[in-house]
């Protein structure tokens, strides 16, 4: 995927998920961030894409989920414009898990069965695996554990040959639904399956919390360590868990996870009221819903004030157990809404980006519009000028362009004679021998008087079978003898290979052109004496 990336772009991508496997999201964040400018500003949107899926994988870490699930947006458009399925379904995937932390797990879902599909229309059993384990978290975060497990333990025999943090997700978030599954199974009196689930969990989150020092990653041992402790609570070992429970908070806190340092005091409140402490378990769960306020979960928030009231109740302060239980229910209703205001904040955001998708598309396209308009513009008007200032049968300059041209040429300091030269009984031609001979003949006098001239000399056609040679340098007895080899070579043409018993010659006046006269009356005079005086010569006084 850096191929094409610019060395910067690769650089500040690289460092970025650096950041991220190292946990510090914050820092990962800004990384990845001008990544994806500098790639937007490059034109180069798979490398956009690739930024904003690291920047929304570790905005959701540090709780800004609603800009977690924007850039996700937007790298979904950018890899729609490049066609690029598995990266598309790469970021679904993604974007499922900060739609679930708001509470949005039908648009979770449906993201998810998106995924799925491109999953298996690619055949990718990788993207197959993060497409199931993801459904499995979200479908746990909606109390539906059982169906979690399915989904989970369908990417557990699936993540086998993966990589690390494919399998260290895995085996934690298994692990995790864990926590909840073998507790309600216990209530079913499902007792023999809680329990193998139990030892299962305890295996696999022990190996995940392996992997998880082994990459160094201080928010995923947390992260494990926490779920360990809990797993350890459920096997009766209390002591064990609370020592894993104390290692999860004092990494949360030196590396400011907040929701996990708020995750690790509400366990070990649980804990405490476990042991009948619970004093300090109230004391721990007030800690616990400071952090959880300030990060601002608010299902984190409501698990643990549902807790709280319970363990007033169970010391019996009733009327501090009431005051939780209804902020719980006020917290839910604010829940309702703003996951409300942030699905219509969202759609609105979604709307902006389609708009402003929609206007830079249709910003090139009127540019592309202008430029072929300006193009077809140019080659219209030189089709004009042409015809303007070109004999059409001959293709010489026409009677417009010499009274465009030969005043100028007249005002050089060099002298120019003029020659105006008229085919000599043309009319007889045209009578003998058809119109279109005629006209060949006028074409072939243009390329002989062409091919005699010198560049510098203007050969023009004035109308029907008259035409004008403006001879540069010379004076009109020098141009005498340039024009008499002229009239000599259409004399001497072949003609007879246009029409059998053809024969063409043609008459020639002489001037001189200054700035004041350009000598074509003259000329037209000499001419008609060369007429009178036999025609087929050349006059130039
Ligand atoms: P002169 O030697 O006195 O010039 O005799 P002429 O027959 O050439 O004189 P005139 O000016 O009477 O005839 C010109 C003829 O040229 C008349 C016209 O039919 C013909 N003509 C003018 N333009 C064209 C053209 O574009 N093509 C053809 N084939 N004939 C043309
Ligand atoms: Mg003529
Ligand atoms: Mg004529």
């Amino acid at each position: 995927m850096t191929v094409g990336h610019a060395p910067e772009t690769v650089e500040l991508l690289a460092r970025a998920e650096e950041l991220r496997r190292a946990g510090d999201y914050r820092a990962g964040c800004e990384t990845a961030r001008r990544a994806a400018d500098l790639a937007r500003a490059a034109g180069d949107g798979a490398g956009q894409a690739e930024a904003l899926r690291s920047l929304a994988n570790q905005l959701l870490r540090i709780g800004r989920q609603e800009e977690a699930v924007s850039a996700c947006r937007q790298a979904v458009a950018e890899l729609e414009a490049l066609n690029d399925g598995a990266g598309i379904c790469r970021v679904l995937t993604l974007q499922a898990m900060p739609l679930r932390d708001l509470g949005m797990h039908e648009e979770a879902l449906e993201v998810l069965a998106r995924a799925r599909d491109i999953a298996q229309s690619l055949g990718d059993q990788d993207l197959l695996y993060w497409v199931h384990n993801r459904t499995g978290v979200v479908h746990g975060s909606m109390g539906e554990h059982a169906l979690s497990n399915t989904y989970l333990s369908q990417a557990l025999t699936m993540a086998t040959g993966m990589d690390d943090e494919a399998r260290f997700c895995i085996l934690n978030n298994i692990g995790d639904n864990a926590t909840y599954e073998v507790p309600r199974l216990r209530r079913l009196g499902a007792v023999e399956q809680a329990e193998e689930m139990l030892v299962n969990a305890l295996t696999w989150v022990a190996e995940a919390l392996r992997l998880a020092r082994a990459a160094g990653n201080p928010f995923r041992e947390s992260l494990s360590l926490d779920n360990y402790g809990v797993l350890l609570a459920l096997a009766g070992d209390l002591d064990a868990a609370a020592a894993q429970l104390e290692q999860s908070r004092v990494i949360a806190v030196d590396a400011g996870y907040w929701s996990l340092e708020s995750s690790a005091l509400q366990h070990q409140a649980r804990l405490r009221l476990l042991r009948g402490e619970h004093e300090a378990a109230v004391d721990g769960l007030r800690l616990a819903l400071d952090r959880a306020r300030r990060v601002g979960e608010k299902p984190m928030v409501m698990e643990i004030l549902r807790e709280l009231s319970e363990a007033y109740e169970q010391v019996g302060d009733f009327r501090e157990a009431l005051r939780c239980y209804r902020d719980f229910h006020d917290l839910e209703r604010e829940l309702h809404n703003q996951v409300a205001a942030a699905k219509a904040r969202m759609a609105a955001h979604h709307f902006e980006l389609d708009n402003a998708r929609l206007e830079a598309e249709n910003a090139r396209l009127e540019a592309e519009l202008h430029r072929t308009s300006m193009v077809e513009l140019a080659a219209a008007n030189a089709v004009w000028q042409r015809q303007a200032t070109e004999d059409a049968l001959t293709g010489l300059p026409n009677r417009r362009s010499v009274d465009e041209r030969l005043p100028a040429l007249a005002a050089g300091s060099a002298p120019l004679a003029v020659a105006l030269a008229d085919v000599d009984l043309f009319k007889q031609v045209n009578d003998r021998f058809g119109h279109p001979v005629g006209d060949e003949v006028l074409r072939r006098i243009a390329a002989i008087f062409l091919d005699g001239v010198r560049d510098t000399d203007l050969v023009a056609r004035l109308g029907g079978e008259e035409f004008l040679v403006a001879l540069s340098g010379l004076r009109a007895q020098e141009a005498r003898a340039a024009c008499d080899l002229l009239r000599a070579r259409v004399a001497g043409y072949p003609w007879e290979q246009i029409a059998e018993g053809l024969s063409v010659t043609i008459s020639f006046g002489v001037a001189d052109s200054t700035g004041a006269d350009l000598g074509l009356g003259l000329a037209d005079q000499r001419l008609y004496e060369a007429k009178r005086a036999g025609r087929n010569r050349v006059h130039a006084h």
